[in-house]
């Protein structure tokens, strides 16, 4: 059930709606807009009275939501999620969010040298993947906290923001000291006790579209988030598997603008793990901003033929400005600067 708020009701009305939800045991959670308070409530609401919680003042109406999902859905809140990190407006109408660096973080030299190559071009998000979810257990897994030490280091130089993934509830604390936004990847999208644990953090996250689920599966992972009190999602579609061989994963650009459709939040496409191959990164980076993608995140390597993980898809600083300049006449298309 949510309980929308009318539009500018002061605090104390939405305080005492959930005042009285809690006394009858249930969970309020709400969520406050620019416009209005939407409160989403967690448990058993047979009972509810909806006749009296209509009564309430300050409420506009109460609505049962058909939908799995309630949060994140536009029926909730229409207004666009912004999220702001380092300046950029993740999410908003008229930017176009770049996140890029290399798929791990290898070295200090390497994040260095990327660093201050991305950021004369203007990226004011870093990437870098301190822990590294590898399918095999011999391959590279990643420097761990020293990573995150490098990555941040880099970043402060050139006055950066970081994401980086988070694997493990045990790795919250550092990962939210250092990182400014936390990646949860494919292989952990519906590793309901970390996106539990990230909903009671400060920092956004960008919640990755696992290998093979759903979009409807994907919103309920973020729903998880939003439920443990973070509002501050965004969504990234980044492939799913099919059967075909010759790209690494097939991006469902469809995604894009149906999750416009149902939720408020930011959807950000990778190219390069959708497509495992560094041609194909340009065009459909440029298919992607053309359908309304809030962003792309791109991986970016000093010297892409000996990255430990990830070569193929990897661009080179040179390439990936390139990049940028030819994006630009779309992004302009659809009235998005960077
Ligand atoms: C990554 O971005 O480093 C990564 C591992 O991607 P995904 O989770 O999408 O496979
Ligand atoms: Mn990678």
């Amino acid at each position: 059930m949510i309980i929308v708020m009318k539009s500018r009701a002061p605090q104390n009305q939405a305080a005492h709606v959930i005042q009285e939800l809690e006394e009858k045991g249930l969970k309020p959670v709400p969520l406050y807009g620019v416009e209005r308070t939407v409160i989403a409530v967690i448990g058993e609401e047979r009972d509810l009275n909806i006749g009296h919680l209509e009564s309430l003042k300050g409420v506009e109406k109460v609505m049962r939501v058909v939908k799995p999902y309630k949060l994140v859905s536009k029926e909730v809140k229409s207004e666009p999620t912004i999220i702001e990190v380092n300046g950029v407006r993740i999410g908003a109408k008229d930017e176009l969010t770049i996140m890029a660096g290399p798929c791990a973080v290898e070295s200090q030299e390497l994040m260095d040298e990327v660093a201050s190559k991305l950021s004369a071009m203007g990226v004011k998000i870093m990437r870098g993947g301190a822990f590294k979810p590898r399918t095999g257990p011999y391959s590279f897994q990643g420097l761990g906290k020293e990573g995150l030490e490098i990555l941040r280091n880099s970043a402060d130089k050139h006055g950066m923001a970081i994401i980086t993934e988070i694997l493990d509830v045990r790795d919250v604390e550092i990962v939210e000291q250092k990182a400014d936004i936390f990646q949860v990847g494919a292989r952990n999208m519906q590793n309901f006790e970390l996106l539990k644990e990230l909903g009671g953090t400060s920092k956004p996250v960008l919640l990755k579209r696992g290998l093979s689920a759903t979009i409807e599966e994907m919103l309920m992972a973020a729903e998880y988030i939003l439920s443990h009190g973070n509002p501050e999602v965004m969504l990234c579609e980044r492939g799913i598997r099919t059967f075909e061989k010759e790209t690494r994963n097939t991006l469902a650009l469809a995604t894009v603008p149906l999750v416009h459709e149902l939720t408020h939040l930011p959807i950000i496409v990778d190219p390069s793990h959708a497509t495992g191959k560094k041609s194909l990164i340009e065009p459909m980076t440029k298919a992607a901003i053309a359908c309304g993608t809030d962003g792309v995140i791109i991986e970016v390597h000093a010297n892409p033929e000996v990255a430990m993980s990830d070569a193929q898809q990897q661009m080179r600083p040179e390439e990936f400005s390139q990049l940028l300049e030819n994006i630009k006449p779309i992004a302009d298309a659809v009235g998005k600067s960077f």
